[in-house]
């Protein structure tokens, strides 16, 4: 069986070359040398930056799928900053958000404009896809509230939502933009993503429904080292 140089560990014919994209030892002898990580020598670093600027919004996001949940978010709206970063957290993501919108006027385009933001980073991160599980399905509790995502990195944009939110409000969050933030991203990222939630409190609802998401995208995410290529019948994604 094949061994990797970089960590030692055995690999299958096909998973060698899957592994050695993402080798987790190799991006540290990487970082050492002091090298530009971003697909090095076919080292794939799952990582993107992205900016956006509109008369309306104003973005500034970092993301580190393979990071530790470290989060740095500041949209200007509390609750949503603690729901990003539960994002993060829970999904293991390294993630940094920086906006500055017109909450003067509503939530509206900040929330909405950061999960256009958050799904196209998802997307330039996730790069060819090469040996990703793909689907996931996570259902999350917060006390009396369940919330539910079920997913596919698919390439095909689509969003499904069920259930309705307990109260109209969270702090300076309308419970709404939570499905539409999701929409967003789903349309963004190339994901196929159905969520729902059921509860008797909208702050849990909520909390819980971004908890899902990102533990299922960081789930699907996850590289299946017995797998060479996009986990596909086409061949790609
Ligand atoms: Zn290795």
């Amino acid at each position: 069986m094949p061994t990797c140089e970089y960590c030692n560990r055995s690999f299958s014919e096909r998973g060698i070359g899957t592994h050695k994209r993402y080798c987790k030892a190799r991006t540290e002898i990487v970082k050492e040398e002091g090298k530009d990580l971003v697909q090095r020598d076919g080292l794939i670093v799952r990582k993107a930056e992205l900016s956006r600027e509109t008369n309306e919004t104003n973005i500034n996001l970092i993301l580190n799928i393979d990071g530790k949940g470290n989060a740095k978010i500041d949209t200007g709206i509390g609750f949503f900053d603690h729901m990003l970063e539960a994002f993060a957290t829970h999904g293991l993501f390294d993630l940094s958000v920086q906006a500055i919108g017109d909450i003067n006027v509503d939530c509206h385009h900040t929330i909405e404009d950061v999960g256009i933001v958050l799904g196209k980073a998802f997307n330039a991160a996730w790069g060819d896809k090469h040996g990703i599980i793909r689907f996931a399905e996570r259902n999350i509790p917060m006390d009396e509230a369940v919330a539910s995502a079920v997913l596919d990195i698919s390439g095909r944009p689509y969003f499904a939502f069920e259930g309705t939110f307990s109260e109209e409000q969270v702090g300076d969050f309308t419970s709404g933009m939570a499905p539409h933030f999701f929409r967003s991203f789903a349309m963004n990222a190339g994901v196929t993503l159905h969520c729902s939630v059921k509860g008797k409190n909208a702050h849990h609802e909520v909390e819980a429904l971004f908890k899902a998401v990102g533990r299922g995208i960081d789930d699907a995410s996850q590289i299946d080292e017995r797998r060479a290529g996009a986990p596909s019948t086409k061949g790609g994604l």
